[in-house]
This record gives C-alpha cells, structure tokens and sequence, in this order.
C-alpha cells in the first residue's frame, strides 16, 4: 500500500525514482508521481495508473539529483491525477508526498481555507504543504515541525522546497519510513525493497522522529527538536533484490518457493534430540511458558487464516487454551489483557495497521506480545521487541502463499515448544519434528505433480458461486483458499465449516455448484465426507482435495486431487497448494492483474 522513494545524491534522480517506484509496486497503489528538483525549479509529474504510464510522462532529460516520489492507493478523495501525489503548496515552492491519513484534514482544511488558501485536491495529504508553508519562514526542519504538531492521524512523509536543493525532510508517526546511507548519497523508502539495490546501511525511523537528508547523510531529531544519535542498521542477506526468474508472475514463483521458505522458517530452530524446537527470538525459558494459561493470536486476513491454525495446533498439542482474533475488531473492542496469556502478533509485512493497533492495546493494558513477522525491522516487529522472524524472503505478489505456510510451520514450532513444556513426550515430539522436517520435501513432490487444476479453474471460473469447505485444521484453509480466490480472480465464492454449511449455504446449492472439500484422512474425515454427500444430493460438483492413497476420500469427488500424507496438525501446509495454485490458475484464466490484484495492498498500513 503507498510507496515512497526520495534520493539526493550525485546520479540524476529521476531514473532513480522511476525505479524505485518500481520495486514498490507490488505493494499496490492507483497512482503514481515525482517532484524533482532541477536547479531551483519543482518539476512534478503525477499520473493515474501503473509507474510505466508516469515513466512514459517524464520527459527523458529531466535533470536534478534530489526528488521525491510516490505510489497513492487512495484513502481520501478518488483515483484522479490531481489527487496524486506530489502535492504543492500555493506558491509551488515545497512538494509533500505522504503515506497514511491525516485524520483532521477537514478541520485544518477548513482553517486553511477561511485563511485564503485554495485547495486543488481531494486529498487529506494537501494540507501538510499549505500548513508548512504558513509556518515557513525561511527555515524548513522548523516548519516542518511546526505543521505535523498540529496533524494528528498517520503519516510516512518526504518534503523537499524548492529553497533548498541540497536537502530533503522526511517525518514518520505510523507509516513506515526506511533510511539508506550510500556513498555521498542518500535515499529513503517507505520500505527496504526500494533501496536495497542502493545500500543495506539503514536507519528506521520510529515515532515522532523527523529527518533532515543531504548527500552526506542524515541529522534525526525528535518533533521538540531534540537531535539523537540514530541506530544504524545492516539489512540481511533476506532482503536480496528479487526478479520472477522463470516464471511469468511472482505470484507462482512464490507457491513453488514454498519447500525453500518452509524449510527456512525451521532452519536451526529444531532441537532433534529432544524432539523439541527453539525460537530464541521469544526468549522464554521452559518455566516462562509453563507461565502462561492461554495464547491469543491477532492478525488479520491470510495472517489471521495462519492464525487459526496456530491456534488449533496450540491447543490440541499443548492442551493450552488458544484462540486467534481478526485485530480490528480485537482492538476496538476494549478486550480484557489476562496477565497469563501470551499474545502473538502476526503480520508478513509486519506494518498492519489493524495488528499494530492491537498490540499497543494489549501493551497499554500490561500484556506481553510476540510479532510473528516476515520483514525484519518492521513496525510490529520493533513495537513487539521480541518474537520469530518467520523468513519466508520478499514476498512480492500481493496475494500472500509462502508468507502463510512460513507464519503456518512458525506457530507449529511454537505448539511443539509449548507441548514440550507440559506433557508432550520426547517420543511423540520427535514423530512431530520427523514429520515436520519430510514436509518440505512433500511440498515440492506435490508441486511437481498437482493434479487437475486446470479442470478445476476452467470450472470455478465460470461458476456463478463457488463454496470451500473443511473441518478442523483445514477450515482454516477453506477460508484462505476463499481469500485468495477472490483477491486474485474475483470470483464470488465463501468457505464454510463444513459442518456448518448445512445451516445456510445448502441453499445456495444447485445443478453444478463447484464445492472445493478439504477431506483429509484425519480425525474428521468420516464427518466431512458426510457433509460432501449433503452438497452431491443437490447437484453440487465436488472438488475433493484428499490424502494420497485415501481411495474412499478419493471417490467421494467427481475431481479429485491427492496431497501427500503428513500428521493431522500440518496438513494445512500441504492442501493449501492446490487452492493457492487453483485461484492462480483461474486469475490466468480470467486475464486478471495476478501480482498486483485490483484494490488491494500489500502492506495494510491503514486502518
Ligand atoms: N491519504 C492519502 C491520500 O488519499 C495518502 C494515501 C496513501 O497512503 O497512499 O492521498
């Protein structure tokens, strides 16, 4: 969601830009812009849709060395150039782009404008350059200052005026700011993809922190005007600039990356011996957890599918009490913190506004959260202090696949370590950990060989309804495979419990109605192929997504796809690949945007 990218140094900026623009793509946006500074002259360009229709609008020639740039997904005011960003202040002199809402635009808008000045967007963003310049004397950190005193809401901002060439400020307070320190240059993103290629020397901005950038580096300082020592930081080797390879989208690049990813998530964390795992990132001893009565996950969409599995496997491993929470309704429902629960916030991006929300809730209230996050150095990650980093790698298609088994085979890791603490024998946790350690490889014989899916997609592309259904570990994954179906292909379809779908969805039943079934050969099987029976009796096509060699699950669809056998508890791992490749398979189909589906974003960093 939103993306900046801002540079001074000694190349000429707008290539720059124009490519580091490029790197945030995949996080979404409708818009997209630059201001550049050529001598002392603002040159902007802003223009509706993807960055190549802004790249075709910037004549070839445009010099200058310092400018800023942005991808806008809308929250305030529609999809129009004028809404775009850069946005100027009356006399064209200073550019803001910004990430995040202001939320009293309207009140200061009204101020501005009984002031005499004339708005020329729809947009919140519009006031922080009209604010400045009110306050602009001369002196651009202290206007700086003084105008984001009086916004409150979000914001990730880069300001660069006109009056001074050899610097740009930038501003965080809840949308993620990043600091690259090159080589008489500097840059700064809203996330590490955009100037990795440049730098992995990096400072991330926190809270409440403004920046003044020149070529030679960065002063930081408090919004009071207390300058500190900021900490630098070296991005890992995770944060490799990635391309598609072979394939023709990342999203499938992603689903076939998911032996490596899930095989990276439980590098070094296996304790074989002690048929135990280690997550030192929690740094919790054996008698901390045997501390805690109950675990709450908080997450939102894919993390919070990821979740539920989690919070299944905790629950039946270790027989501690477990539940998993959508954040934004967590967050606003005043919740009660237990002192003995342990909460986990799960997030690939790790700057969800909705989870981060929530965990400053359960922080304001005393308790104590874990980020189970993919991007090192996140917001959540940061805020959380400690946690499990779940290394899945840049996860660049917008529709998440490797994000979730990582999150998935990370909360396992943790069930087991807490099932150890209690009464999980060496014995049975070193079967779990076999089992766990086979599922990389499992991953890849699926991949090679998937099945019909090209008869599936072909099916539910055209369907006008399409019901995922699954007990247990795999209701979980009947939703995600929902979710994602609908992100990527735009396909009316819902996922049920499959119990559960007699009480509603039957209606919705008729001659040829695709119902994709998660049937496993686990403790729910006899009752799911019960259900199954209930949606054939009323025409319904089923789609069985089965165990390989289970050949009464196997009849039990008129098309049937075999995952390879795993313990109950990881199934979800294995049969979330043929939904993943299915809904690929019809966005293909349906010729729809894969990477960079309509409307969404990748990093949520909005409420
Ligand atoms: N609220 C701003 C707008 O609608 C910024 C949105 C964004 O973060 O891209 O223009």
């Amino acid at each position: 969601m939103c993306g900046i990218i801002a540079y001074i140094g000694s190349r000429r900026v707008t290539p720059v830009l124009l490519n580091g623009l490029r790197h945030l793509e995949y996080r979404g946006y409708d818009s997209a812009g630059i201001a550049v500074l050529d001598g002392e002259q603002l040159q902007l360009y802003r223009e509706v849709g993807p960055v190549a229709g802004l790249d075709r609008a910037v004549p070839k020639d445009l010099g200058g060395n310092v400018g800023i740039a942005h991808t806008r997904w809308a929250t305030h005011g529609g999809v129009t150039r004028a809404n775009a960003h850069p946005h100027l202040d009356s006399t064209g002199r200073i550019a803001v782009v910004h990430n995040g809402i202001i939320e009293n635009a309207t009140e200061l808008r009204a101020r501005l404008e009984r002031e005499g000045v004339e708005f020329r967007s729809e947009t919140d963003t519009e006031v922080i350059p009209h604010l400045i310049r009110t306050f602009y004397d001369g002196r651009p950190l202290e206007a700086l200052r003084d105008a984001l005193r009086l916004v409150s809401g979000t914001y990730g901002v880069a300001v660069l005026f006109a009056d001074h060439p050899d610097q740009f400020f930038v501003a965080r307070n809840g949308s993620p700011l990043v600091i690259g320190l090159g080589e008489g240059e500097t840059l700064v993103g809203s996330d590490p993809q955009a100037i990795v290629s440049f730098t992995r020397r990096v400072i991330f901005l926190n809270d409440g922190e403004v920046a003044n950038i020149t070529r030679e580096g960065v002063v930081t300082s408090l919004l009071d005007g207390a300058i500190f020592a900021p900490a630098v930081e070296q991005l890992d080797e995770d944060w490799i600039v990635e391309d598609k390879g072979d394939f023709e989208h990342f999203m499938l690049k992603e689903i076939f990356e998911q032996s490596q990813s899930i095989h990276r998530c439980m590098r070094g964390r296996l304790v074989a011996s002690e048929g135990n795992a280690k997550l030192g990132g929690l740094d919790l001893s054996p008698r901390d957890l045997l501390y805690y009565k109950r675990v709450e996950i908080l997450a939102c969409g894919t993390s919070y599918h990821a979740g539920l599995v989690g919070a299944m496997a905790i629950e039946r491993l270790a027989h501690v009490p477990a539940a998993a929470h959508v954040a934004s309704e967590f967050r606003y429902r005043n919740p009660v913190i237990g002192p003995d629960s342990l909460y986990f916030a799960v997030s690939q991006s790790g700057e969800t506004a909705d989870t981060l929300g929530a965990v400053s809730e359960v922080q304001v209230k005393g308790g104590e959260v874990f980020g189970i996050v993919n991007v090192v150095g996140s917001s959540i990650a940061r805020t959380c202090g400690r946690g499990t980093y779940v290394h899945s790698g840049p996860e660049l298609a917008v529709a998440s696949t490797k994000a979730f088994t990582s999150q998935v085979s990370a909360l396992l890791l943790f069930s087991l370590l807490m099932a150890r603490t209690r009464h999980l024998s060496p014995h049975d946790g070193k079967a779990f950990l076999d089992a766990l350690l086979r599922i990389p490889r499992q991953v890849e014989s699926y991949l090679q060989d998937p099945g019909p899916l090209d008869e599936v997609a072909s099916i539910v592309s055209r369907a006008r309804y399409t019901l995922f259904l699954g007990r247990g570990f795999n209701y979980p994954v009947s939703l995600e495979g929902a979710l994602k179906l609908k992100e990527v292909a735009y396909l009316p379809c819902e996922a049920y419990p499959a119990g559960e779908m007699k009480h509603g969805p039957i209606a919705m039943m008729e001659e040829g109605t695709p119902v994709v079934v998660i049937v496993q050969d686990d403790s729910v099987k006899d009752k799911t192929i019960s259900n199954v029976r209930e949606c054939q009796a009323r025409g319904a096509r089923i789609i069985a997504i089965h165990t390989q060699g289970d050949h009464e699950a196997a009849a039990c669809g008129d098309i049937s796809i075999a995952v390879p056998r795993t313990l109950e508890y990881l199934t979800p791992l294995l049969t979330v690949l043929p939904l993943q490749l299915l809904t690929y398979k019809a966005g293909v189909l349906l010729g729809r945007d894969i990477d960079r589906p309509r409307n969404l974003a990748k990093s949520v960093t909005v409420e």
